[in-house]
């Protein structure tokens, strides 16, 4: 299908794109990489009179280390994150996750902030953002905050974002040294979205587990942060019986959709099998200070 007729508007500077957001009001929608809302626009599910180009603001793009956190603007593409010696060095987990997302077509265009920005609690990068405790830049005519990934994502294409707000940065706090990390996700085929997926960062103190963070992908309204799982791993060692409990409590909070990817009960089930999964490989990469 055609999308209807819309306006195009190519910003260079994110002042500029706020003004045009504050001038056009809700008739006006971002354009990122454009592959959540294009299709959108086919389906008629949006039926935007201006997009917003945000592809010219080249301060949008970029990834870099300030003291001990990695900054990634927002328009950086899956494919950059892929490539980046810094992010394989200081973020492996977000690396393994980006390398999930669809395939080489839709990671060369698709952006690390759209995929944010989109709400659909079937992408992957929320929950990477929650296992990772990343914080959002968000600018509007008023200024810039600083908001926390957790608490940000409030329902299905619902976060924090005010209609006037661009999303400009992530902010990720660089891991202890010797974190173990994983992302395991089923899917059907390349090209798909999560049947069920799990991010892990796990730091570990001699056998015990020091910290340990695990988000759920696609398994309810948002990414799901799995805090009594968290708890219950904490300051002890990491066995068959520790992981199986883990995996039972993340369960516990898996509230998903039945559709063409299963039923709500192998959906559920599948959530607990790659949080166990995602577990075990953050624990084989774990260093043991
Ligand atoms: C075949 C296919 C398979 C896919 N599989 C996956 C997958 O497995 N995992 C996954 O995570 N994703 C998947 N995607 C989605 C893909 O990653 C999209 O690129 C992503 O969801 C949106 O990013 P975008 O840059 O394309 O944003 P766009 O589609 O341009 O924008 C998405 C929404 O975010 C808003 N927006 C964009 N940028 C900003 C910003 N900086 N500030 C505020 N609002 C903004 C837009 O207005 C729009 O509402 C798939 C897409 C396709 C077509």
């Amino acid at each position: 299908m055609i999308p209807p007729a819309f306006e195009y508007h190519a910003p260079r500077s994110v002042d500029d794109a706020i003004g045009l957001l504050g001038r056009l009001g809700s008739d006006a929608k971002l354009l990122a990489g454009g592959h959540s809302l294009l299709p959108m626009m086919k389906l008629r599910f949006a039926e935007p009179g201006h997009l917003i180009d945000l592809g010219k603001i080249a301060s949008l793009r970029g990834i870099a280390q300030v003291g001990n956190e990695i900054r990634i603007g927002a328009m950086t593409t899956e494919d950059d994150l892929l490539r980046s010696p810094l992010l394989a060095e200081k973020l492996p987990l977000l690396v393994e996750g980006a390398g999930w997302i669809s395939d080489p077509q839709v990671r060369y265009k698709g952006t690390i902030g759209g995929d944010i920005s989109h709400g659909d609690p079937a992408n992957d990068h929320p929950a990477l953002m929650l296992a990772l405790d990343a914080s959002f830049v968000l600018k509007g005519p008023a200024g810039e905050r600083v908001v926390k990934a957790d608490g940000f994502f409030l329902g299905l294409y619902a976060t924090l974002l005010e209609a006037d707000e661009i999303l400009t940065e992530i902010r990720v706090p660089i891991p202890a040294a010797g974190s173990g990390w994983s992302y395991q996700k089923l899917k059907r085929k390349t090209g798909d979205f999560a049947t069920a997926a799990s991010a892990v960062l796990l730091e570990m103190k001699g056998a015990y587990v020091a910290r340990v963070t695990i988000a759920l992908t696609n398994a309810g309204a948002t990414a799901l942060k799995a805090t009594a799982a968290e708890a219950s791993l904490l300051g002890k060692p990491v066995t068959e019986a520790s992981v199986n409990e883990a995996a039972r409590l993340a369960m516990g909070i898996c509230d998903p959709s039945a559709d063409q990817r299963g039923d709500v009960a192998y959906k559920t089930a599948m959530c607990g099998e790659m949080t166990r999964r995602a577990l075990l490989a953050a624990h084989l990469r774990a260093g043991r200070p």
